[in-house]
């Protein structure tokens, strides 16, 4: 198979890390009998050096042709860049909200998995930890309250704010089918989700939830109000294969989800349209502070890739030998400075790529 991926390195750590993954997805390639066809595209701080602005139409282009985007981060150091002098439509981040737009990438996956040997990092009680979890947080991206209208306005000599949580049925069900496909690839259980005890939208969005659930027999679905999950996420999150949630629910519970693992460096995400395409991205940032100087932690990135194999191109079994190696080479003892402890191995983003290539 012949795998057109657009690739953005990005600002600060991001160059090092996207490397790091297309070495691993190259040894992923020669082993299964794939091609990979790399395409790299400016965006952030790195385009607006280059072209102006951080994101041009062309590079837009680009990574429409592509199967999918692979991604490191983009921006700097917020404080000292001259890139934050600069209007907000003009920073890095702008070319990350124009790019999720002109790709219409409505649904957002982070997933939160506890490696058995980065437990210690992990801030639950150990009689919670050690139960482990392996969930997925699904976030609507496109609707709900951040994107309804808004006013303030004036009112009997006070200010009074106004947003919006609109969901229309058929947003709720394309995120709803996106769900109960991918729980299809895991464990089989969703649980969506909502404030159905006070909100319409919540309400809407169970009904809808409910009816798409009826052409997946094979799935279980469960129905939790927001804050229960909340405090769920800490209390037994092994209970969690797919949470589904609407826009600032996911941002919130997504958070909390990855926090609960402990460790950055490892947190992979993808971002999909209704099509197999996707942006698949680490959560974490350009780190500034550590970058160009080859000890960023590449997993995250490695990770992301791996769910780019499994979701954009249905390479399950390669997406596999991708998270096998990661387990494999944290149980070997290798750690990059972010998951160091004491009787490990310290190793550079570079070798832990070239660990990772040995085990796969
Ligand atoms: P950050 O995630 O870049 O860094 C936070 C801390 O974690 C730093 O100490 C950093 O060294 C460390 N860290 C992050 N990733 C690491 C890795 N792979 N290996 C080892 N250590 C790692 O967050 P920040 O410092 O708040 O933001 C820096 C820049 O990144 C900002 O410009 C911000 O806007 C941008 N950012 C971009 C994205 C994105 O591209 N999607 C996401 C978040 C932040």
């Amino acid at each position: 198979m012949v795998l057109n991926i657009t690739c953005i390195p990005g600002d600060g750590i991001g160059p090092e890390i996207v490397a790091q993954a297309k070495k691993v997805l190259d040894k992923v390639g020669e082993k299964y009998g794939h091609e990979m066809k790399y395409t790299d595209i400016l965006m952030g701080g790195a385009s607006i050096d280059a072209c102006g602005e951080p994101l041009t139409d062309e590079a837009i282009e680009t990574a429409k042709a592509a199967d999918a985007v692979l991604m490191g981060s983009i921006g700097g150091n917020t404080s000292t860049s001259p890139w934050y002098k600069l209007p907000p439509e003009k920073r890095p981040e702008a070319g990350l909200l124009k790019i999720r737009k002109a790709l219409n990438l409505f649904a957002n996956l982070r997933p939160a998995y506890l490696y058995q040997e980065l437990a210690a990092a992990c801030p639950l009680k150990e009689e919670i930890s050690k139960a482990g979890f392996d969930m997925l947080i699904m976030r609507e991206l496109t609707g709900g309250l951040y994107f309804g209208e808004r006013k303030t306005i004036e009112e009997n000599g006070e200010l009074k704010a106004v947003d919006t949580l609109t969901y229309s049925e058929s947003e709720i069900r394309r995120i709803a089918i996106k769900g109960f496909e991918i729980a299809r690839k895991r464990r089989k259980k969703v649980t969506s989700v909502d404030k159905a005890n006070v909100l319409d939208s919540s309400r809407l969005w169970r009904k809808v939830v409910n009816e798409v659930a009826l052409d997946y027999p094979d799935v279980t679905v469960e129905h939790m109000l927001v804050d229960n999950c909340a405090m769920q996420l800490v209390k037994d999150p092994a209970q969690f294969d797919v949470i589904l949630t609407e826009n600032m629910f996911g941002d919130i519970l997504s958070d909390e989800a990855s926090m609960v693992t402990g460790s950055i460096g490892m947190l992979s995400s993808a971002s999909l349209n209704d099509s197999k395409f996707g942006l698949y991205e680490p959560s974490h940032g350009s780190a500034p502070d550590i970058a160009g100087q080859n000890i960023a932690n590449p997993i995250a990135t490695i990770l992301s890739a791996a769910m780019m194999l499994r979701y954009s191109f249905d390479l399950d079994k390669e997406a596999d030998a991708i998270e096998g190696a990661v387990r494999q080479v944290l149980k070997d003892g290798y750690r990059t400075i972010d998951i160091y402890s004491e009787g490990m191995n310290k190793v550079s983003c570079s070798e832990m790529g070239d660990l990772l290539c040995d085990r796969i």
